[in-house]
């Protein structure tokens, strides 16, 4: 079909996820699937194959599981589903999403120690380390990479190295980052990584994905808390199957993700997404400053995917009005998520450009109602 006939979104969404998707990607829903059929099944292993690639440089130690539901259903599923009864969770935290792996713990009945650094910080990995040196009933290590509720990026490789060092299993929620900043999950010697078809590799919702070492996940058989969730069951199927799903698979949203991976592809990979989010993010974050608004993080602790800004300093400064107005310009930013400072967001992660991010600001500068007594 001709794509240009879709209509065009109403406005861009700096958010992150879901977010602006292309044409192509949305015209790859336009027809039914079978999920018994083989035409269906090969693009499921299709997908899982080509996931566990651009994640490892070993891929064949590691394999994907597709997951229904929103991101946060893989990463319960990962929880619920890989550690053992007599195990232990610590999960380190600095924001809503580290914070809901430990409640995720806590509902299931999975024992666990949080570590929180505060929004601000980011994890403590001395702390970290002296809490594994004298509990050693801890298991699994779990940790958010971009912490989406203020964008910060959290230093994985430490983490990882640090839990590696005393033998335990690592979880990575790198939801809003993976497909959109290089990761090697050999190289870092990560176990399970989460990620969902909305956020950096820019298709549409409806399921997620986790990315398992091939010799941690194959122990986790019989374990799951859940029935649904259960992470080794489902592995089993799609492995048994050859790209079957247990239950109803959200088949318009699959292969509209394998329009988004053709997409990533095409634009030159991981390496070159985050080439662009980073134009964007730079870009973003020295137009704003510009105009007198700045960032809540300094640039060190900060990732090119989503970015938070402190409310101006001016009683007559509201969210709302500066939300409406930014939505009749043409862009969708998003509110912030922290109780330390007032904040706002803006992501730049998507069907995105410096284009994109030049309109937004040229249009920002139009709306600053609060310098205009
Ligand atoms: C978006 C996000 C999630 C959960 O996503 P949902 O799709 O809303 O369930 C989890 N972790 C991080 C870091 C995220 O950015």
């Amino acid at each position: 079909m001709n794509v240009n006939q879709l209509p065009d979104n109403p406005y861009l969404l700096l958010t992150p996820g879901p977010l602006s998707t292309s044409k192509k990607v949305k015209a790859a829903m336009l027809r039914d699937w079978c999920t018994w059929d083989q035409d269906y099944n090969q693009l499921v292993q299709s997908i899982r194959s080509r996931l566990v690639t651009m994640a490892s440089s070993k891929p064949e130690d590691y394999t994907t599981v597709l997951m229904q539901g929103s991101g946060t259903f893989s990463v319960e599923s990962v929880i619920g589903s890989v550690i053992p009864r007599n195990g232990k969770l610590l999960v380190l935290t600095n924001g809503a999403y580290g914070k809901r792996m430990a409640e995720m713990a806590e509902i299931l009945g999975i024992y666990s120690i949080v570590l929180d650094s505060g929004e601000t910080k980011p994890v403590n990995t001395k702390q970290l380390e002296e809490v594994l040196k004298v509990d050693s009933s801890i298991t699994h290590v779990a940790v958010v990479h971009v912490e989406t509720t203020t964008g910060m990026m959290n230093p994985v490789a430490d983490v990882t190295r640090i839990a590696k060092a005393y033998g335990k299993t690592v979880i990575v929620d790198a939801m809003s980052s993976f497909g959109g900043i290089p990761i090697d999950m050999a190289a870092l010697d990560i176990d399970y990584l989460i990620s969902s078809a909305n956020k950096c590799i820019q298709g549409v919702p409806g399921f997620g994905f986790i990315i398992a070492r091939k010799e941690a996940l194959s122990t986790c058989k019989g374990i799951a808390r859940s029935l649904s969730l259960d992470l080794y069951d489902q592995w089993e199927t799609m492995e048994l199957g050859n790209g079957k799903w247990r239950y109803t698979s959200p088949t318009h949203t699959v292969r509209a993700f394998d329009q988004a991976l053709q997409e990533l592809e095409e634009e030159g990979g991981i390496a070159s997404r985050y080439e662009r989010f980073k134009t964007n993010q730079q870009t973003l974050v020295a137009g704003m400053e510009r105009m007198g608004l700045k960032t809540l993080l300094p640039v060190e602790l900060q990732s090119p995917i989503i970015t938070s800004f402190l409310y101006p300093d001016s009683p007559v400064f509201s969210f709302d009005e500066f939300y409406s107005r930014m939505k009749q310009e043409g862009f969708v930013i998003y509110p912030g998520k922290i109780t330390a400072a007032s904040t706002f967001r803006i992501g730049n992660i998507g069907d995105v450009h410096l284009a994109d991010m030049e309109r937004l600001l040229a249009g920002m500068e139009k709306q600053l109602f609060w310098k205009t007594t």
